[in-house]
């Protein structure tokens, strides 16, 4: 893995660049990720939100998230890649989606999180930890 790693949008309007290594990735099963996949997970890295530089606009989606905290889903107004989503109970991180990498194969997952809210087909047989919600 390399620090600074960058990526994007698929329409390449919305750049980014992160100069940390994030500090968890897992695979989210929330509904709220379901929809942003178009699948059943969202493989999701976890980043100090000052490490990162934004280029480009993304336009932004309010929900209250699984856990009734609310969550800005922000995602490319051109192409509608989900780039990055901001939970408001944490200010200091930003979660970005891993396919948004430009070289998302050295992420390295962690755990699968909201298990709950897995499809029954949407959990792939792997020996990662499972949680109910967001550990820690
Ligand atoms: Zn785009
Ligand atoms: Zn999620």
């Amino acid at each position: 893995m390399s620090v600074p790693f960058t990526g994007g949008c698929r329409c390449g309007a919305v750049r980014y660049e992160c100069s940390a290594e994030p500090v968890q990735v897992a695979h989210c099963h929330c509904r709220d990720c379901q929809y942003a996949a178009g699948g059943g997970y969202s493989t999701i890295a976890i980043v100090p939100r000052d490490s990162l530089q934004v280029t480009g606009e993304v336009k932004g989606y309010e929900d209250a998230g699984e856990s009734g905290n609310v969550v800005r889903r922000q995602f490319c107004p051109t192409c509608g890649t989900p780039v990055f989503s901001e939970p408001e109970i944490a200010p200091g991180i930003k979660v970005i989606k891993a396919a948004s990498l430009d070289d998302p194969s050295w992420l390295v997952p962690q755990a699968h999180v909201y298990v709950g809210h897995a499809q029954p087909w949407g959990i792939p047989s792997d020996d990662l930890p499972r949680f109910e919600k967001m550990p820690g």
